[in-house]
């Protein structure tokens, strides 16, 4: 019936299990016959914090019953003091509040822009920005144009210029481009997720961001999925001991229960942008404000990130142990994961999944061969045991 009625009346632009929820609570969801799976998705990383965290949703209520939205017309009571938590507990200067991963995306592509002509003398509308290949930074135009996916590009020009397009985890490429006076910033994933959480060379980041001060660009992290203590530490760039010059957050800094985004810079960039060049009427409001404070509390509270890295660490060793000629290979960091399935028997990544929902645990497939396995950060070692059970059994019946 759900499934039926979202064909019907629903822009075909997913193409989901066929699994309809309705209840969640830590690392476990419901179907609405009452069947209970294991989320090794995590809605893509937003629900790091587990399903319905009490904090978080208590933060949200309490808020909801007593000021939602002001726009930033006025000044609430809530914005100042999340902008105070948030830039210090990232160590930057300023935060810019958005809703949507890609919105956060868009904002630091506008505020490297706007240094870069204000500050580092470049030329008008000469401005080029470098990405990589293979990125996912989400899905407007201007964030589409800078992809090399044909499904996310196909019919949807003219696109928007001044990017270039480096392979990812190539630091010759790079160091070629950025010749180039005319380059304002190097936007990059630490760990690709969409692509299929492909991980970069150690160092790569560390070098790419050296290059990039050698050459006074600006280092765009972006993340949004990467980030609040998916890969193991609180940001993926940590593992590298990298401080990105702009830093893009969005998914997990609401625990999944709100949309809430954040770009964050030193007053250096963010004070390129005066009051009405840029904005969002939710941006910045009072229940996002209260719900993103809670969710960074949990990550600290609940030692999110020691719990992902140590987690991690047996999730891909006991992957390795299933003596499957499906696994070609086994990859990721902390609980961002993934496994490349090589089709037998006429069964591919797809139908893995399927099996694994008809065990209880759920994971999408990315680009047909690749499965990401992403649990809430909360997950235990006895229940991620549990969940490795269902994945070997379910990979095994393929034999
Ligand atoms: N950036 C990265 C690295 C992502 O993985 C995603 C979403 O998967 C986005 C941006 C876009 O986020 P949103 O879907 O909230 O717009």
């Amino acid at each position: 019936m759900a499934i039926e009625m979202e064909d019907k009346y629903g822009a075909h632009n997913y193409h989901p299990l066929p699994v309809v929820l309705s209840k969640g609570e830590g690392a476990f969801v419901w179907d609405v016959e009452g069947k209970k799976y294991f989320d090794f998705l995590s809605a893509y990383s937003a629900v790091n914090q587990g399903h319905c965290h009490p904090k978080i949703v208590d933060a949200m209520v309490d808020q909801a019953r007593t000021l939602t939205l002001t726009s930033r017309a006025f000044y609430n009571d809530q914005l100042g003091s999340y902008e105070k938590y948030i830039t210090e507990y990232f160590g930057y200067d300023k935060v810019l509040p958005m809703n949507t991963g890609a919105e956060a995306d868009e904002t630091a592509l506008k505020v490297c822009r706007k240094w870069a002509y204000e500050k580092k003398g470049i030329a008008a509308d000469m401005a080029k920005i470098i990405v990589c290949e293979n990125n996912f930074h989400g899905r407007t135009i201007t964030i589409v144009s800078m992809s090399t996916d044909p499904d996310a590009r196909n019919n949807f020009g003219p696109f928007t210029p001044g990017f270039v397009t480096i392979p990812y985890n190539n630091l010759d490429a790079l160091i070629k481009e950025l010749e180039d006076p005319n380059v304002a910033g190097f936007l990059v994933e630490p760990i690709q997720g969409e692509a299929g959480v492909f991980v970069p060379d150690e160092g790569y980041l560390k070098k790419a961001y050296e290059l990039c001060k050698a050459k006074n660009v600006l280092f765009i992290a972006d993340e949004v999925q990467t980030g609040i203590a998916r890969t193991g530490k609180l940001l993926a760039v940590e593992h590298e001991d990298v401080r990105p010059d702009v830093l893009i957050l969005g998914k997990a800094l609401s625990g999944g229960v709100f949309p809430v985004s954040a770009v964050l810079c030193d007053d250096e960039v963010m004070m390129c942008i005066k009051p009405g060049e840029h904005g969002s009427t939710f941006g910045g409001n009072p229940i996002a404000g209260r719900v993103a404070v809670a969710s960074l509390e949990v990550v600290k509270e609940e030692r999110l990130a020691e719990n992902a890295e140590r987690l991690g660490k047996i999730f891909r060793d006991e992957l390795r142990k299933i003596d499957s000629d499906m696994i070609e290979l086994v990859r990721g960091k902390g609980l961002l994961n993934a496994v490349i399935i090589k089709p037998t028997n006429g069964k591919e990544a797809w139908d893995v999944c399927v099996k694994m929902a008809d065990n209880g645990l759920l994971a999408k497939p990315t680009h047909g061969h690749i499965i990401r396995f992403a649990p809430p950060l909360i997950i235990t070692e006895e229940q991620l045991m549990e969940a490795l059970e269902i994945i070997k059994k379910s990979i095994l019946a393929f034999e």
